[in-house]
């Protein structure tokens, strides 16, 4: 039976420590300042954007929160973008995804300035990561690294599987998995006998979006395997892991929810925490 990776609790850990070294920051005048832009009325995205709020508020983050209408056009989202990246109250800035489908993510993306970047998505920060210089990590594959670690799952030398291959979490979480030097395997929809390279894996992630998509037979015993998968299915949030079978059979294994959608917030505010650390220097 699985040890569970509980990301819940993980990350009321790193809540309190999050919280006395904002306490610290602002008795030396600095306040760490967060700022999400939601454009539309996605139900997704308006959940997120309010956890993000919460998750500031109980650290003693200043957030704020941009709504903007649906239809607002590419120059205005750019505006706010310029407006944020001039304000000195504001270390980081969050552009809530998906957008609109008329409005160009790649050019919004762009237009943040790189050290405000906490969702660390600017072209800038992904080719650090893939030349191994320091930049700003993506939170959700930041998360699944600190959920291993703190598990005590061994990484050096284990051969890695990500199912996934999306600039947001797939490939950012195979090159953490490298930099811990696993020796990893990137699955993707177009992957042939996805079940033999999974089978091999000593850890397991998927990040594919497809209910419990990885099944028990898929998963070597043993195995850490982590479930990025946020899919909600008959009014119920499940993960993109047959939980309760794999339970059985895996080493380590993470919930849906209360796993690395936890962690993922809680890189948020360690993101912008730094941000606001640099900045200040
Ligand atoms: P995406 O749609 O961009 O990518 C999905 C990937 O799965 C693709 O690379 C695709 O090749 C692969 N895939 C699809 N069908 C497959 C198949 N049959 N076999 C093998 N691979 C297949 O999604 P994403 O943005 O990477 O997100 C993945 C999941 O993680 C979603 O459920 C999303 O909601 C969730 N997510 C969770 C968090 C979190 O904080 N927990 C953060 C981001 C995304």
């Amino acid at each position: 039976m699985a040890k569970i990776l509980d990301g819940r609790l993980m990350a009321e850990e790193l809540l309190l420590d999050q919280t006395r070294r904002v306490q610290e920051l602002r008795q030396k005048g600095i306040v760490p300042g967060l700022a999400v832009v939601l454009v539309g009325e996605d139900p997704a995205s308006q959940i997120y954007v309010r956890n993000k709020g919460l998750a500031c508020e109980r650290i003693g983050i200043h957030s704020e929160t941009i709504r903007m209408e649906e239809r607002s056009s590419q120059d205005e989202v750019l505006a706010v973008i310029d407006r944020l990246n001039a304000d000195p109250a504001i270390n980081g800035i969050l552009v809530q995804l998906p957008l609109p489908r008329h409005l160009d993510e790649r050019a919004v993306l762009a237009r943040i300035m790189p050290e405000k970047d906490v969702d660390g998505f600017h072209i800038s920060n992904a080719g650090k990561l893939f030349s191994g210089q320091q930049g700003v990590v993506p939170c959700t594959p930041k998360g699944i690294i600190y959920m291993l670690k703190k598990g005590g799952v061994e990484l050096a030398g284990k051969e890695a599987v990500v199912i996934g291959r999306s600039n947001i979490v797939g490939k950012p979480a195979a090159i953490l998995l490298l930099n811990e030097n696993c020796t990893v395997t990137i699955c993707h929809s177009k992957t042939k006998d996805l079940t033999e390279h999974c089978r091999r894996a000593d850890v397991l992630v998927a990040a594919i979006g497809k209910p419990r998509f990885v099944t028990a037979d898929m998963v070597k015993p043993g195995a850490a395997v982590v479930d990025v998968g946020i899919n909600r299915v008959d009014g119920k949030v499940v993960g993109d892991v047959d939980y309760e079978p794999v339970k059985e059979i895996a080493g380590w294994i993470t919930p849906v929810p209360g796993g690395v959608g936890k962690l993922t917030i809680s890189m948020l505010m360690e993101n912008t925490l730094e941000a606001a650390c640099s900045q200040a220097r």
